[in-house]
C-alpha cells in the first residue's frame, strides 16, 4: 500500500490519543505532586516546630538540673516539680538511678534523631534568668549532635526510626482518636488539643549523667485542620486528575472509533471503503498463522453500471451499488473483506483451498449478484489474483511480511481487463499476463524511436495466378527489424499500435515506401503488379483518408492502378456511410480496393451488399482444418462465385497445398497469396519474383 498512508493513519492515531494523553498525565502529575509536597513540608514544620519546642523545654529543666545537682536533691525536686516535669536521671550506663514522676520510658527502644535548628531566642521563663547563657550554649551543642528520644511505653505512638526521624503510627493514633483504650494517663486530651502524645528525650547532663524527660507531642485543631484540608485536598486532587483522564480515554477512544468511520467510510455506499480494505486485507494477510492459507485478491465490475445510470439516475445506480456491496458482504466467511473501490468496481478477499471450489464460489457469488434486479440482466466482470501459501526457499512457512494488497487487486484488474464478452466472466491473473504487459511497455516505449530509425521494413508476399502461375500482385507485409529482438512479426505489434493509435503512422509509413518501391521498380523497368497495402480501421474516422493515401501516393509519383487498399473485415462494422463514402472515391482516385480477411468474423455479406469493392480475400480459416467432407468446399466455391457475380476479383489466403491450389483453379478463382507459392520476402527477392514472371 499504501505503506505512505497506512504510515500516516498510525502516525494519526498515535498524535491523537498518545500526545494529549501524556499532556494530561504530565500536568496531573504536576499538580498532584505540588499539593502532596504542600502536605508533607506542612506536615513537617509541624512535626518539627513541635519537637523543637520540647526540646527547648526539656533542655532548660536539664540545664536547670546540671546547675543545681551540686544544691542537693530536694532543691533541685522543688524547682523541677514546679516546672511539671516527669523525668528520670540515669547514670552513663542508663542506669536509672532517680525518677520523678511515673516512669513510662522504654528505655530498650532509643533511636536517634537529629535535632532541628534551634536559635538562641529561644523563650526561657522569668524565673530561670540566670541560666540563658547555659541555655544558648547547650542548643548550639545541639545543632551539632543528634538527640536520642525513647518511645512511652503505655502510648507508643511516636517512635524513634533510626534514620534520623521520628515516626509517627498513624494506625495506632487512629485507634487512639477512635476511641481504643491505650491508657487513660498517657493520652489526656485536653481541650485545645486534639492529640497529646507523650514521648522520652534524652538529653546528657555530664559525662556521667543522662536526664531523659517526659515530653509530648502535641497537635491542635487547627493544625489537624490544615493537615486535613492538604490531604483532601491532595485526595481529591488525585480523583479528579484520574476522572478526568479516565473521561479523556473514553472521549478519546470514542472520537477515534468515529475519525476511523469517517476515515474509512465510501461516500456512495456509506460502508468500507477501499483504504480500509488496504489495511485490514494487510493486516490478515501478514498475521503469521494465514501464512499457510491460501487467499484471492477480487476485482468485481458490475458492467451495466454505466448504462444503468443513463438509463434511471446516478442516485439508482448508486443505491445498485449499496445492494451489490450487502450482496458480496453475504457471501463472505469470518475473515474475507470486502470494499467500494471505485465507480463500479468492488474489492473482495476471500480465502480458498483450490481453484476449483474458488471458481465454484465466484460463480455462486455471480449468479446471486445476476439476479439482484429482476427487471434487468446485470453482468459482472470478476478478475482474480491468486497469492498462494507464503514459504521459504526451505519449504517453511513464513509471514508474508511484503504483501502490496494494491498491486494484487492491480493484478486482478489486468485480468478482468482482458475480459470483453457481453456477459458475466471470471478471469484468473496469471504470470503471462506480466510478460505481455512488459511487452506492451516494450513496444509503446521504443515505437517512435523505430519509426525514426527506419526499423520497420517491408516484405512483399507475391499473389499468383492458379492456372497461369503467374504473378499477379503482393501484398505488403510489415516486419520490425529491431536491434534488440530481431525480427518481430506483426502478429506481436500490430495489435498494440491498433489500440494506442499508432497504427496510423504505421500505415501511413508502408504505404509511402510501398509507392516509393513501386515508382522505383518502374523507373529500372520492371514488370510491375499491383501491391496491396493493409489500412486499419482506425483511419476510418478520418472524413479525408482516400485524400491523404492519393497524396501519399502522387507523392511518390506512382501510378493509382499500382496501388490497392486492403480493408480488414472489422472495418466494415464502423461508420458505414463514411467507409463507403471513402471506398468511392478510392476508387474513383483509381486505386483497387480490397476486403481482407472475408469469412474470419462475423458474417460480411452486407457489407458485400452495399461496398463497392473490387477484391474479395478469402481468409485462410477456410482451408484450415478441412476435414474431408466436401463443406468446406461448397463454401469457398459459392464464396468466389458470389464475388464473381458482384464483378470482384477473388484471393485466396493461407494456401499451402496442391490440391488446394487446383480446386481454387477450378473454381475460377482469380489470385492465390500462400505459402505453396511463396512466403512474405524481402524487397531483393521479390524483385527477382518480379523478373521470373511465373511461380
Ligand atoms: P493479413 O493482412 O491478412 O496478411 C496475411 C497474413 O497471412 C500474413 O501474416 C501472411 O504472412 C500470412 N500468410 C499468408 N499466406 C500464408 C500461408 O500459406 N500460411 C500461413 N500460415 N500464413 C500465411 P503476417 O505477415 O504475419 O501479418 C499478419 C497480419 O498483420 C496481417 O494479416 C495484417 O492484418 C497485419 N499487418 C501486416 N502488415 C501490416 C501493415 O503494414 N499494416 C496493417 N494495418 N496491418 C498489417
Ligand atoms: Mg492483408
Ligand atoms: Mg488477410
Amino acid at each position: 500500500m499504501a505503506n505512505i498512508k497506512e504510515e500516516k493513519l498510525r502516525k494519526l492515531k498515535k498524535s491523537y490519543i498518545g500526545g494529549s494523553f501524556a499532556g494530561f498525565i504530565i500536568i496531573g502529575t504536576i499538580v498532584f505532586c505540588l499539593f502532596a509536597s504542600l502536605f508533607a513540608v506542612f506536615g513537617l514544620y509541624i512535626m518539627d516546630t513541635k519537637l523543637r519546642d520540647e526540646y527547648a523545654r526539656v533542655s532548660k529543666t536539664a540545664e536547670v538540673y546540671s546547675i543545681l545537682k551540686d544544691a542537693g536533691n530536694d532543691g533541685i525536686s522543688r524547682i523541677l516539680e514546679n516546672r511539671d516535669n516527669v523525668y528520670l536521671i540515669t547514670d552513663a550506663d542508663m542506669n536509672v538511678i532517680e525518677t520523678h514522676g511515673k516512669n513510662t520510658c522504654d528505655l530498650s527502644k532509643g533511636g536517634k534523631i537529629d535535632i532541628l535548628e534551634f536559635t538562641d531566642d529561644v523563650a526561657v521563663p522569668a524565673d530561670e534568668e540566670g541560666i540563658h547563657g547555659h541555655i544558648g550554649s547547650m542548643v548550639e551543642k545541639a545543632r551539632d549532635n543528634a538527640i536520642t528520644v525513647y518511645p512511652d511505653t503505655e502510648v507508643a505512638i511516636i517512635t524513634p526510626s533510626g534514620r534520623g526521624r521520628v515516626m509517627i503510627d498513624f494506625v495506632k493514633l487512629r485507634s487512639i482518636i477512635s476511641g481504643a483504650d491505650y491508657g487513660s494517663d498517657a493520652l489526656s486530651l485536653q481541650q485545645a488539643y486534639f492529640v497529646k502524645l507523650p514521648f522520652w528525650i534524652d538529653i546528657p547532663v555530664d559525662a556521667n549523667h543522662h536526664m531523659i524527660c517526659k515530653a509530648y507531642f502535641n497537635i491542635y485543631f487547627r493544625e489537624l485542620a490544615i493537615l486535613s484540608f492538604l490531604a483532601v485536598m491532595v485526595v481529591i486532587l488525585t480523583f479528579v486528575t484520574l476522572i478526568f483522564v479516565l473521561a479523556y480515554i473514553i472521549k478519546t477512544v470514542r472520537n477515534r472509533k468515529r475519525m476511523n468511520e469517517i476515515f474509512f467510510m465510501d461516500e456512495t455506499t456509506g460502508q468500507h471503503n477501499w483504504l480500509w480494505f488496504i489495511t485490514n486485507a494487510e493486516r490478515e494477510l501478514k498475521k503469521k498463522h494465514n501464512a499457510d492459507k491460501k487467499y484471492a485478491v477480487l476485482d468485481v465490475v458490475f458492467v451495466n453500471y454505466r448504462n444503468f445510470c443513463v438509463c434511471h439516475s446516478v442516485e439508482e445506480g448508486d443505491k445498485m451499488l449499496c445492494r451489490i456491496n450487502d450482496r458480496i458482504q453475504g457471501f463472505l466467511g469470518k475473515h474475507e473483506l470486502t470494499a467500494h473501490h471505485s465507480a463500479s468496481h468492488f474489492a473482495v478477499l476471500l480465502e480458498y483451498r483450490d481453484r476449483d471450489e474458488l471458481e465454484d464460489r465466484i460463480r455462486k457469488m455471480i449468479d446471486d449478484l445476476e439476479h439482484i434486479n429482476d427487471e434487468h440482466k446485470f453482468y459482472y466482470w470478476i478478475g482474480v489474483d491468486r497469492i498462494p501459501e507464503s514459504r521459504d526457499e526451505k519449504g517453511r512457512v513464513v509471514r508474508r511480511d511484503n504483501i502490496d494488497v494494491e498491486k494484487e487487486f492491480n493484478n486482478a484488474g489486468a485480468a478482468r481487463a482482458t475480459l470483453t464478452v457481453e456477459d458475466s466472466a471470471i478471469a484468473f491473473f496469471d504470470e503471462k499476463m506480466v510478460e505481455e504487459q512488459r511487452w506492451i511497455d516494450l513496444i509503446n516505449e521504443n515505437q517512435m524511436r523505430a519509426l525514426a530509425s527506419e526499423e520497420f521494413v517491408v516484405f512483399y508476399q507475391p499473389k499468383y495466378d492458379p492456372r497461369t502461375r503467374e504473378l499477379k500482385g503482393a501484398e505488403a507485409l510489415i516486419r520490425w527489424m529491431s536491434p534488440e529482438h530481431g525480427m518481430i512479426s506483426p502478429g506481436r505489434f500490430i495489435p498494440i499500435f491498433e489500440k494506442n493509435g499508432f497504427i496510423t503512422k504505421i500505415d501511413h509509413y508502408m504505404l509511402a515506401h510501398v509507392a516509393r518501391d513501386q515508382r522505383r521498380w518502374l523507373d529500372a523497368g520492371y514488370d510491375c503488379v499491383p501491391v496491396s497495402v493493409n489500412v486499419s480501421r482506425a483511419h476510418f474516422i478520418e472524413s479525408d483518408l482516400a485524400e491523404q493515401i492519393k497524396g501519399i501516393v502522387d507523392d511518390a509519383g506512382t501510378p493509382h492502378d499500382l496501388i490497392e487498399i486492403e480493408l480488414t473485415e472489422s472495418a466494415f462494422f464502423d461508420d458505414k456511410n463514411a467507409l463507403i463514402s471513402t471506398i468511392k472515391k478510392l476508387r474513383e482516385y483509381g486505386f483497387a480496393v480490397s476486403m481482407d480477411d472475408f469469412g474470419s468474423g462475423y458474417s460480411s455479406l452486407n457489407s458485400l451488399k452495399e461496398m463497392p469493392l473490387d477484391v474479395l480475400k478469402l481468409d485462410a480459416e477456410f482451408f484450415r482444418n478441412d476435414d474431408g467432407d466436401g463443406r468446406g468446399q461448397i463454401v469457398v466455391s459459392e464464396a468466389i462465385r458470389l464475388a464473381q457475380n458482384l464483378k470482384m476479383r477473388t484471393v485466396a489466403e493461407g494456401v499451402e497445398e496442391k490440391n488446394q491450389v487446383d480446386f481454387l483453379a477450378e473454381q475460377g478463382c482469380d489470385m492465390i497469396q500462400g505459402f505453396y507459392f511463396a512466403k512474405p520476402m524481402p524487397k531483393d527477392e521479390y524483385e527477382e519474383r518480379m523478373n521470373n514472371k511465373t511461380a
